[in-house]
C-alpha cells in the first residue's frame, strides 16, 4: 500500500498532490482567493483551506446544501476558509457562484469541486515517480472524479512502466467518469471496476462495513467506507476470485480521507 494517507494528519493524500499544480497555476494568474466547492464533509474543500493557510491565499468554500457544523467544516474554518452555504439548486450552476464572487475579488481563481482539473495530473504523477521502476504488477486506486487515476495513467505513459492501472469508482454508474477522465487525459488506460460502488457515493452496506473493520484490526491500517473502504474491499475481492493471482506484486494507493470517519461513528457501534 502507498500511504498517501500519511502526507498529513488531516489533509486527504490525492487532494494535496493535485493541489500543488493548481495552486502553482493560480499563483502564476495572481489570484489572491482560491475559490472552490464541495459537502459538508468535502476532503477537498479542507486540503484548499489548509494550502491556502500555509500560502497566505484566502480561501472561499461553497458548501452544498443547508447550514451546518461538523468537524471538517471546523477545520476548515481554523485554516481561514470562508465558508458559504448555497442551496442544491444553486449548487448545480458552480461558474454562476463563482461569477457572483468575483465581483467582490476580481483576482479570484476558480477549483472546482474535488480538485477537477488538468493542472492536478502533474502533482498525482508523483505517485508513480515515488515507485521503483516495474516493481509492481498491478496499482489501484479509487475514483472520485477521476482525476487521480488519469494523473496516474500520465505518468505510467510518460514513464513508459508495465504497471497495469486499476480505477474502483466510488460512485454509482460510473460511466459519466470515463468521460471525464478521457476529458483530462485523453490516452489514459486502466481497468474499470464499477462493481464496487456499494450503491453510489457515500452509500454502505453491511459487508462493507464488516470488512472494513476486519481489515483495519487486521492491518493497523485505517480506511473508511466512502473511498479506500471500497477500493481495498474491490482488490480483496479480486485476488478472491483470481483475477489478481498470488504471484502478481499489487499497489494499493491509500488516497487518505480518514477525516470522513469522524461523521461515521454510528456506522461503526462498538
Ligand atoms: C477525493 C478522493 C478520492 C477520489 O479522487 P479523484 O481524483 O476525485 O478521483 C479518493 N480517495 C480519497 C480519500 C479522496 O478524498
Amino acid at each position: 500500500m502507498k500511504r498517501d494517507d500519511l502526507i498529513h494528519p488531516f489533509i486527504s493524500g490525492n487532494k494535496w498532490r493535485k493541489l500543488q499544480g493548481i495552486v502553482r497555476d493560480a499563483q502564476k494568474s495572481r489570484a489572491t482567493a482560491l475559490v472552490t466547492f464541495g459537502g459538508a464533509w468535502s476532503n477537498h474543500l479542507l486540503a484548499t483551506a489548509c494550502v491556502g493557510a500555509q500560502l497566505g491565499i484566502k480561501t472561499v468554500g461553497f458548501v452544498r446544501g443547508e447550514t451546518v457544523s461538523n468537524a471538517v467544516l471546523t477545520i476548515c474554518s481554523l485554516y481561514g476558509m470562508e465558508l458559504i452555504f448555497v442551496s442544491r439548486q444553486d449548487y448545480q450552476d458552480k461558474r454562476a457562484l463563482f461569477q457572483d464572487f468575483q465581483e467582490r475579488q476580481s483576482q479570484a481563481y476558480f477549483i472546482d469541486e474535488g480538485g477537477y482539473s488538468i493542472h492536478a495530473l502533474s502533482g498525482v504523477g508523483t505517485v508513480v515517480e515515488e515507485i521503483n521502476e516495474n516493481a509492481y504488477d498491478h496499482l489501484f486506486c479509487a475514483c472520485g472524479t477521476g482525476t487521480t487515476l488519469a494523473g496516474l495513467s500520465k505518468a505510467i505513459h510518460q514513464r513508459r512502466d508495465n504497471i497495469q492501472l486499476h480505477g474502483v469508482p466510488v460512485l454509482k454508474g460510473g460511466d459519466g467518469l470515463t468521460t471525464q477522465i478521457k476529458n483530462l487525459y485523453p490516452d489514459a488506460a486502466y481497468q474499470w471496476h464499477p462493481e464496487y460502488s456499494f450503491g453510489g457515493y457515500a452509500k454502505t452496506k453491511p459487508e462493507l462495513l464488516t470488512f472494513i473493520k476486519s481489515f483495519c484490526a487486521q492491518t493497523g491500517i485505517l480506511i473508511e467506507p466512502v473511498y479506500t473502504g471500497k477500493l481495498c474491499y474491490a482488490v480483496v475481492d479480486l485476488i478472491k476470485k483470481e483475477v489478481i493471482l498470488p504471484h502478481e506484486r499489487v499497489l494499493i494507493l491509500h488516497t487518505g480521507g480518514l477525516t470522513g470517519l469522524l461523521g461515521m461513528h454510528t456506522h461503526f457501534p462498538a
